[in-house]
């Protein structure tokens, strides 16, 4: 077994971590940064970037930049409106109704987008580890519902990942916290992320986790909070030039990075000032947008979000049965808890100091990886019981959802339920299956329906079929059905939970991999390139200092083989074509360079 890494696929950056000797560390990605913009950016040929660089064309190139891709995981489109304002590339309806990226006509989908984020930290891990990489824990956040665990599994298969397991970020972070402490003790894990918020009651008696209750948000992180800028910032500008500006995409770009920025700025200074020089220009001229932020303003405008998370806090409590004085410490997680004012709001509800060892950006791919180790059976005696965070259940009569497992079970569960028919002679039976807490099923997630066929003739409600759901370590469930009269068991799986399906699935694989076969082959042929265009460079330096020491036909050689080189680098295409020059310029610059010494030496 190779190393297993453990990655936090986040909404704003990710981060890959695995164990060495024992302990988890963070692995460097090539432009030497601990974390890795969660970003995809195209340029107009098509050429793909992932990370830092992607980041830096988001604000020349908004269409074909994408980011908050996880927003968009496993999602409906007619489920985006809260998350379609935070981006300005075009998320359009895929044909199964799931959300796809438009990239100037190439649709993607999130898991596809997903993937080349994650192929870009499997090739991270490679090059640091020095060995091929091809197993994968992957973290999401604990509301994540079964669609959305089974699109982030799909992208890292994509990226050609064996994805061992799928853990809940807040229970990353306790594990890290586990791994770290080893002492019994009640913690809460707060993580407010760049697109989510997840609170997470855990109880640590020394190597063994049980998360009691976990509780959260989807649609709530930082980006929401800077959308609350981008809002104050317009509103702004309307006042001192007359100008809605909301609907230009440029602009909006501009605002959403100077929202950021403010808004982290906010975290250390008492106030910013926001300056963006040339917003828009019209008839009267250019139009600047200036202005002070003071942190105050900030607080209040943000302050129902804030205020959201501890309501979160409140009944995860509840849910756990647990008063705020059990529990011993809070751990904060995600670069939101960066915010003094939500570190204040959790300190005041919790009433205790707060712990502040973890880094709150890699906790959780330190626990990701903490994970890995413990199947790789390089971290021993460490157990976390999870919990699901989300009820599971069947529609019913009357458009009602009946719980077969509720909310905050500790996972892997299943539960059998027996179902029947309800007019005579009924040959199938229509299951379907939903996720969540309202009582009706239309605001439920739709897990997928299925019917089991084959029913032999009888009186209605005198089958009995027996239903069983498994809820997997991972959080991903599984049906499966059973007559039992007839005894004919089937397995029926939930029509293709990504949105995406099998067939499409290989499709995105394939191409994966002739991209990083690509990429490989480009990386080479820039290589040898460069390679060429030293060599000139060497014999161009050669031709001016060292003229005097050589013969009339050495310098005629030498023009001759830049020429071949400089053509060479314009035409040839192929590898093979570009090294055999390579070759011959290398024996061309032996041969000139002996000259030189030789007629030196005379
Ligand atoms: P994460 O998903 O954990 O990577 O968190 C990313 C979110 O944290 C983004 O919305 C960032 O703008 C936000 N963030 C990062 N650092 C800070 C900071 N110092 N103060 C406030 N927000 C921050």
């Amino acid at each position: 077994m190779g190393k297993v890494i453990g990655i936090d696929l986040g909404t704003t950056n990710s981060v890959v971590a695995y164990i060495d000797r024992g302990e988890p560390k963070i692995i460097i990605n090539e432009e030497g940064g601990r974390v890795t913009p969660s970003v995809v950016g195209f340029s107009k040929n098509g050429e793909r970037f992932v990370g830092d660089i992607a980041k830096r064309q988001m604000l020349i190139n908004p269409d074909a930049t994408i980011h908050s891709i996880k927003r968009f995981m496993g999602k409906r489109y007619k489920d985006a409106g809260n998350d379609l304002p935070l981006v300005n590339y075009k998320v359009v309806a895929a044909r199964n109704g799931d959300c796809v990226f438009d990239v100037n006509g190439r649709m993607l989908s999130p898991q596809e987008a997903s993937a080349m984020i994650l192929q870009k930290l499997k090739k991270s891990a490679e090059d640091f580890l020095g060995e091929t990489v091809s197993e994968a824990i992957i973290t999401v956040p604990a509301h994540f519902t079964d669609r959305q665990r089974q699109a982030t599994k799909d992208a890292g298969t994509i990226a050609g990942l064996n994805v061992l397991r799928i853990i809940n970020e807040p229970t990353a972070a306790a594990l890290a916290y586990l791994h770290d402490r080893r002492k019994s003790a009640t913690i809460a894990v707060y993580d407010f992320g760049g697109g989510t918020f997840d609170i997470s009651i855990v109880h640590i008696d020394r190597d063994l986790g049980e998360v009691r209750a976990t509780r959260g948000n989807n649609a709530l992180g930082g980006g929401d909070v800077d959308r609350l800028i981008i809002e104050w910032l317009i509103e702004q500008f309307k006042k001192e030039h007359g100008v809605d500006v909301s609907s230009d995409k440029v602009v909006r770009q501009r605002l959403r990075d100077a929202a950021e920025r403010a808004k982290i700025e906010l975290s250390s200074a008492l106030e910013t000032e926001i300056h963006l020089p040339f917003l828009m220009a019209d008839a009267q001229g250019p139009r600047h947008l200036q202005c002070v932020l003071p942190r105050a303003t900030f607080e209040a405008l943000a302050s129902p979000l804030f205020d959201a998370t501890m309501e979160e806090c409140k009944r995860a409590l509840s849910d756990a049965r647990l008063t705020v004085d059990q529990i011993d410490e809070v751990v904060l997680v995600g670069g939101s808890s960066r915010i003094p004012r939500v570190k204040e709001l959790v300190r005041e509800f919790f009433g205790r100091q707060l712990n502040q060892a973890f880094n709150p950006d890699e906790v959780v791919a330190i626990g990701a990886a903490v994970q890995a180790g413990v199947l790789e059976g390089e971290v021993k005696s460490v157990t976390l019981l999870d919990v699901t965070s989300l009820s599971l259940g069947i529609e019913v009569e009357g458009k009602r959802m009946a719980k077969l497992i509720p909310k905050n079970t500790s996972i892997p569960a299943q539960k059998v339920q027996l179902v029947s028919t309800v007019v005579d002679n009924q040959k199938t039976v229509k299951i379907h299956v939903l996720q969540g807490e309202s009582p009706n099923a239309d605001e439920n997630t739709s897990l997928g329906e299925f019917e089991l066929q084959g029913i032999e003739p009888a009186p209605r409600s005198a089958p009995r079929i027996e239903v069983k759901f498994v809820i997997d370590a991972n959080g991903i469930v599984n049906v499966s059905a059973r007559d039992v009269r007839s005894g004919i068991s089937q397995q029926l799986n939930i029509q293709a939970p990504t949105g995406m399906s099998r067939l499409e699935m290989d499709r995105a694989r394939d191409e994966a991999t002739a991209w990083e076969k690509n990429a490989e082959h480009a990386g080479e042929l820039k290589e040898v390139r460069f390679q060429i265009e030293r060599q000139l460079t060497q014999i161009e330096t050669l031709l001016r200092e060292q003229r005097a020491l050589l013969q009339r036909n050495d310098v005629q050689e030498a023009d001759h083989a830049l020429k071949r080189g400089r053509m060479a680098l314009t035409k040839a295409q192929d590898r093979a074509n570009l090294e055999e020059v390579h070759g011959w310029l290398r024996r061309m610059l032996l041969a000139l360079n002996e000259k030189v010494s030789s007629n030196g030496v005379h």
